[in-house]
């Protein structure tokens, strides 16, 4: 199994290529060059999350990795999970259930694909006897994961930049409480914005690196995050009916990783019966699959800032296998016009999406209500970001068969606020998060200077 690129310049890539470079050389997305197929009669005998991820990851891996290499890596990929039972499902009624993705140790859905990634990440770096540099802006809760990821593995240090405003107390605390000799936080006095430059310019300069060192990125578009998310559709599917009906996904999103991991598991044979897209005011996706127009605008923020984003970046993968039928060229062109040239596809190819997608925006009001609505009826407390889902699926309802698995990628403590603004009150506070609400901060405070943050690299790593 090779991997190339959605814009056609990169070919015949290697698992160990795409996983350490990220994104193709020409700004493009890297892809499987097919679709491997599961056995779901195998699968249907499988009892645990590992099990299941056991029949997945190796479809990826085996252009670099032996497949007993990655079975034994995948025994001690995924950690320091609050419920035995990975991803468990919650039943809300006959026709809806939670499929809860915020059992890990940062208490949200990113721990799935980050663990997976540093855990291939010090794998390769053992191998070729090298050390890596992660380099990372985040103004939420991939910091959180990367860092708890990676922090482990003696060969990789993190350096992550956050801006010392806008950021809530626990998400950044998550980060600056961490105390080990490989992990670095650093608070920016800036925007988001002015960390992703100073990242971006850190990718094109790696000054601050030793010979022989990889430079890491933790961003969304890496395939292997996508690897270790596309394992929980599986085994939700296999949990619910053993794959006996196609279900419903209902996805709470931003960048579209998360619902191109579910597209993934369809092509590669989970029955499927439509994904909905729930998106918050940021709707670019939503605006795409009602009237296919994919035009970028300012980003607001809202109550589900994890998915406050003006470009969905994984969303050119879709573009590539399902509208341009794996045509590069198309991909390429829409690609390098796009964002002054919004996307908008021909008429007939855009209606494909009906066979496949819902989606709907979710207002601010709405989160809020339907909180109220999911704890008063369930008696079931779901984070903002979560509430996007459980919203658009009640008022898609009617246009849904068969049962929804909606998935729940935060636990509702990382928002204590929007819970508090909802008049909803927080039962348990798991411990990873009251841990870091208590501990000591060691974040770094620095002005928003790529010399002066990179001097810091020099002398840390
Ligand atoms: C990152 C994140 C999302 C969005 O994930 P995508 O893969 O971009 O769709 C949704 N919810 C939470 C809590 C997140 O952290």
């Amino acid at each position: 199994m090779l991997f190339h690129s959605t814009r056609g310049a990169d070919k015949n890539k290697s698992f160990e290529e795409i996983l350490m470079q990220g994104l193709a050389s020409d700004g493009g997305l890297f892809m499987p060059d097919e679709w491997p197929q599961v056995d779901l009669n195998l699968l249907k005998k499988q009892k645990t999350f590992i099990d299941v991820a056991k029949h997945i990851v190796p479809l990826y891996t085996s252009s670099s990795f032996m497949e007993s290499e990655v079975l034994e890596l995948l025994d001690d990929t995924w950690h320091d999970f609050s419920n035995e039972d990975f991803a468990p499902i919650y039943k809300l009624d006959e026709e809806k259930s939670i499929l809860e993705l915020f059992h890990g140790p940062t208490g949200a859905f990113k721990d799935f694909g980050l663990q997976l990634a540093a855990a291939f990440f010090n794998k390769t770096l053992q191998k070729n006897n090298k050390t890596a540099v992660v380099l990372g802006a985040t103004s939420g809760d991939t910091g959180s994961a990367a860092i708890d990821a990676c922090k482990r593995f003696n060969a990789i240090k993190s350096f992550i930049l956050l801006p010392d405003r806008n950021m809530s107390d626990i998400q950044r605390r998550q980060m600056t409480t961490v105390n080990s000799d490989n992990v670095f936080t650093i608070l920016v006095d800036g925007s988001f914005d002015d960390c992703q430059d100073i990242v971006k310019q850190g990718f094109q300069e790696r000054s601050f690196l030793k010979d022989d060192q990889y430079l890491l990125a933790v961003n969304s578009i890496n395939w292997v995050r996508i690897i270790g998310q596309i394992c929980y559709y599986f085994y939700a599917s296999m949990v619910v009916n053993n794959f006996s009906k196609s279900l419903n996904f209902a996805v709470p999103t931003g960048n579209f990783g998360n619902v191109f991991a579910c597209y993934a598991a369809s092509k590669m044979g989970m029955p499927l019966e439509k994904i909905i897209v729930a998106v918050n005011d940021n709707n670019i996706l939503d605006r795409f699959f009602r009237s296919n127009d994919y035009s970028r605008k300012d980003v607001y923020e809202t109550l589900s800032p994890s998915m406050d984003i003006s470009v969905a970046s994984n969303f050119e993968r879709l573009i590539y296998d399902l509208y341009a039928e794996r045509d590069p060229e198309i991909c390429a062109k829409l690609y390098t016009a796009f964002p002054n040239a919004p996307i908008e596809l021909d008429e007939k190819i855009w209606m494909k999406s009906n066979d496949i997608f819902l989606s709907h925006t979710v207002r601010n009001d709405d989160t809020i209500a339907n909180m109220r609505y999911v704890k008063n009826t369930y008696n079931y407390l779901v984070d903002p970001h979560t509430a996007v889902g459980t919203s658009a699926v009640d008022y898609l309802n009617k246009k849904l068969k068969g049962h929804t698995l909606i998935l729940s990628t935060a636990h509702p403590a990382k928002f204590p606020d929007v819970i508090e603004e909802a008049g909803l009150e927080l039962s348990e506070i798991p411990r990873n998060l009251s841990d870091a609400m208590q501990g000591k901060e060691y974040g770094v405070k620095m002005p928003a200077s790529k010399d002066d943050i990179f001097k810091f690299i020099i002398k840390n790593n």
